[in-house]
């Protein structure tokens, strides 16, 4: 077998309550801690309390003018900026936060709400300064390596100011005659290919059939003619896992046997999250982040990426099992998911190959398929992107893979295209709750991050390990202040590098006890079982 034994259970998403109570250390439940100020003094704060200062600030300029009725337009157009912004203050440690997905291609007019802030010489100005605080951010976390923040900074200036010209070429666009364009929905554009509203780019002679309603039954095998047939016809002649759907997205090529509609949607879902992936996992990815590139290279041009990614999505179980049982043994079946790394050789080094990821329909499963599929295909993203990982030369921080990929469960997608993240529900933080708060069943941080491999992955525990990950992943991305954002990333891209050789935990990191984060994150679990049953 090719996979290293350390990564076999990585890809495995699990999620049963076990049935066996293990014994562990219970934990009181702790006093209320103070409130967390945020300073406002640039020197000494993270580049992502900054960001949060600037957009505080600026909303709190925006509802006052919006509670001013000496103005009449000045009024409206403060509350059609605020509209525009989102929820007031929604805290998200209790709903998580919405990504908006940038589209292929932005006319110059007509997007953002540019059009908005014109409307007053106050708002214009107030607009213009905090697009120039907002460069000082992205410029500070760039010079951290905290693209992150970079990429949230930018996203932020050209929503308020489309004519941002830099901003978009370090987002990966590139400017057309009328607006923007990414480099792939260019290239497509050349090959006169059609971007049709509910399946994508595709060749023009497919407009017409699929507007009939039929859809490719096969090709022929020299004239490469397609035959088009009525849509359940040509599901039939695809539901074999030999003669498959080949679906090819900007990023991912995806073969299915499930329906064509399906397929292409499974892709869609795909596309929103590799951009919202890299947006919030920029600083793992590293030097290699296209973003990063651009940043250190003035004059680098956008380009398509040239790392594609595989993915097979079956449309039951049987034929999961039945793929996957050659590579991976029995124990597959008990999987709902799988991700598997490309070949790599005796020292690690990559081999050639290509990984793939693994899923199946689960009709009436224990998570939504589209769970399983962020999980997975966050693991996907990372080793195929981030570089040589070095996990193995850790000693224990094995929790955090499981809780990046548990994580990213949280991720739906909604009706407009935008991703909502981090909401602290699911079936996994029920057991969370349920196995920490009511079972007193907890791993205090300390023991918790001490753990390798075969320690997080004991049969006995691992469906608590998995839950705890989760939910203190969460804690840490949406549960705690901007500044422990920060240094859990910090923390997260070191492990990643397996620099993590009995060097300093994430407790020192952020200049506290171990058990202060487990007062903090208990208390955050408990806010979210209050807020349910109030
Ligand atoms: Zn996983």
């Amino acid at each position: 077998m090719n996979v290293p034994l350390v990564l076999i259970w990585l890809g495995i998403a699990q999620i049963q309550i076990p049935e066996v109570r293990v014994p562990e250390i219970r934990v009181a439940i702790p006093p209320p801690s103070g409130q967390i100020d945020i300073s406002i003094d640039l020197s000494t704060t993270s580049p992502g309390q900054d960001l949060e200062t600037l957009l505080v600030q600026e909303r709190k300029f925006l509802e006052k003018l919006a509670s001013n009725d000496a103005d009449q337009a000045q009024r409206m157009a403060a509350e059609a900026i605020l509209k525009q912004l989102g929820t007031k203050d929604q805290d998200i440690s209790l709903h998580g936060f919405r990504f908006e997905i940038l589209p292929d291609y932005v006319p110059q007019s007509g997007w953002g709400m540019t059009g908005e802030w014109l409307k007053s010489r106050q708002l214009q100005a107030f607009r213009d300064s905090t697009v120039d605080q907002l460069w000082k951010v992205a410029r500070k976390a760039a010079q951290q390596d905290r693209f992150r923040i970079t990429d949230q900074a930018l996203r932020a200036i050209i929503r308020r100011d489309t004519n941002q010209q830099e901003a978009w070429r370090l987002l990966g666009y590139l400017t057309v005659t009328d607006g923007w364009a990414t480099p792939y929905a260019e290239a497509q554009k050349e090959r006169k290919r059609i971007l049709h509203p509910k399946f994508g780019w595709m060749d023009q002679e497919w407009i017409e059939p699929l507007a009939r309603g039929q859809l490719p039954i096969g090709a022929d095998s020299i004239t490469k003619k397609i035959a088009w047939g009525p849509a359940d016809q040509a599901n039939a002649a695809h539901s074999d896992w030999e003669n498959a759907w080949e679906i090819v997205t900007e990023h991912f090529r995806i073969r299915s046997n499930v329906g064509f509609d399906q397929a292409v949607a499974f892709g869609r879902k795909l596309e929103a999250f590799y951009q919202f992936f890299f947006s919030q996992m920029a600083d793992l990815i590293g030097p290699e982040l296209p973003l990063a590139r651009r940043w250190r290279m003035k004059t680098m041009k956008p380009m398509v990426s040239p790392i594609v990614h595989h993915v097979s999505y079956f449309a039951d179980k049987d034929q999961y099992v039945k793929e996957l049982t050659p590579l991976e043994g029995d124990s597959i079946a008990e999987s709902i998911g799988y991700y598997r790394r490309p070949p790599q050789n005796a020292n690690g080094r990559q081999r050639g190959g290509r990984g793939m990821s693994y899923f199946f329909q689960d009709s009436g499963g224990q998570l939504p398929v589209e769970a399983t599929l962020y999980h997975e295909a966050s693991h996907q993203l990372l080793f195929e992107t981030a570089g040589r990982d070095r996990l193995e030369s850790n000693r224990g921080h094995y929790w955090l893979f499981e809780g990046l990929g548990t994580c990213f469960e949280t991720v739906q997608v909604a009706e407009d295209g935008a991703i909502q993240f981090a909401s602290p529900v699911g079936a996994r933080m029920d057991v969370a709750r349920k196995r920490i708060l009511n079972d007193h069943v907890y791993t205090p941080y300390e023991v918790f991050e001490a753990y390798g491999q075969a320690g997080f992955n004991i049969q006995s525990k691992i469906h608590d390990h998995y839950a705890q990950a989760m939910a203190m992943t969460l804690y840490f991305l949406v549960g705690s202040d901007a500044r422990t954002r920060d240094i859990f990333l910090d923390y997260a891209r070191d492990a990643y590098k397996g620099r993590l050789r009995g060097a300093r935990g994430l407790a020192s990191r952020l200049g506290v006890e171990p058990k202060v984060i487990d007062e903090s994150f208990i208390k955050y679990l408990k806010k979210g079982v209050s807020e349910k049953q109030p």
